[in-house]
């Protein structure tokens, strides 16, 4: 870890590109279920031989933001991450409608962990890694709370993104990277089927098998202990406290992602400190 005077200016620059990149991720974790959505009502369409349903242009870059209230364009002024959102004061400029906190929230969530990124890894190619990791787990969290879906055109990408990143000298070595996909595929894979078997439900969707194989891809298996642990106590913690408060029926999912993501970033972060001190008590 690199002193802070030295790595400050790095620092500075990788929280203003994330939050650059907080305010992209807000766009992608609002479209991109929608655009699923669209693409599955096409194809059901193209299986019952009907032609496919006319609709605008919907990606990621078009129709250009509005306001859901009066379709107030949003200018590009109006698009600077965070600042924008305070002065407005979280209002739509034209009719004052309020605009959600989630979106300064996930700019300033993006910008402040790709700082802890440069401060963590400084200069190296760690960091480009360090970034991605950080920014696809970040989408991916918000789209599962928002729809219970974690997005193969997220996961999958960085399951190989992963295992390229360890390939050319990353978190850990390639055989590391490649069991650790694998076995974090499985081991999920494993709940899931035992789940289902026992109690006839299912606990947790595929989304989350592929995630963990995304997260053992990056870090290596060695982490995969440290990151079922937190997430499952983070996740139990929440859950039990969510129906204590009667907050959440009993039989209603919660998704897991979330969770994984949270377990995924800790351990990039402490996953080495935490191993070690572990180990060392054994
Ligand atoms: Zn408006």
């Amino acid at each position: 870890m690199t002193m802070l005077a030295e790595a400050g200016p790095l620092m500075l620059l990788c929280g203003l590109i994330g939050l650059a990149v907080g305010s992209f991720l807000n766009v992608v974790i609002h479209r991109l279920p929608v655009m699923m959505e669209r693409e599955w009502a096409a194809q059901c369409a193209e299986l019952r031989g009907e032609p496919a349903p006319v609709t605008d242009r919907f990606d990621l870059s078009r129709p250009r933001s509005r306001c859901p209230g009066c379709g107030h364009g949003i200018t590009a002024a109006e698009n600077i991450p965070l600042l924008s959102w305070l002065v407005l004061k979280g209002r739509c400029s034209a009719c004052a409608r309020p605009i959600g906190m989630r979106y300064p929230l996930v700019e300033l969530l993006t910008g402040l962990l790709s700082a802890a990124c440069a401060w963590q890894f400084g200069a190296t190619l760690l960091l480009a890694g360090s970034l991605v990791f950080a920014w696809a787990l970040i989408a991916l969290t918000f789209i599962d709370l928002d729809t219970q879906l974690l997005p193969d055109s997220i996961t999958l990408p960085l399951v190989w993104a992963g295992l390229l990143l360890n390939l050319v000298g990353g978190f850990t070595d390639i055989t590391s990277a490649v069991t650790g996909a694998m076995a974090g595929y499985l081991v999920l894979w494993s709940v899931y089927w035992a789940f289902r078997l026992i109690t006839g439900k299912e606990g947790m969707g595929y989304g989350d098998f592929k995630l963990l194989a995304a997260i053992g891809a990056f870090l290596g298996w060695q982490m995969l202990p440290i990151v079922i642990l937190l997430s499952s106590l983070v996740g139990a913690i929440v859950g039990i406290a969510m129906i204590a408060l009667r907050a959440h029926g009993r039989d209603v999912p919660i998704p897991f992602g979330p969770y994984l993501a949270a377990a995924g970033l800790l351990a990039l972060f402490f996953g080495d400190t935490i191993n070690t001190a572990y180990l060392g008590m054994l």
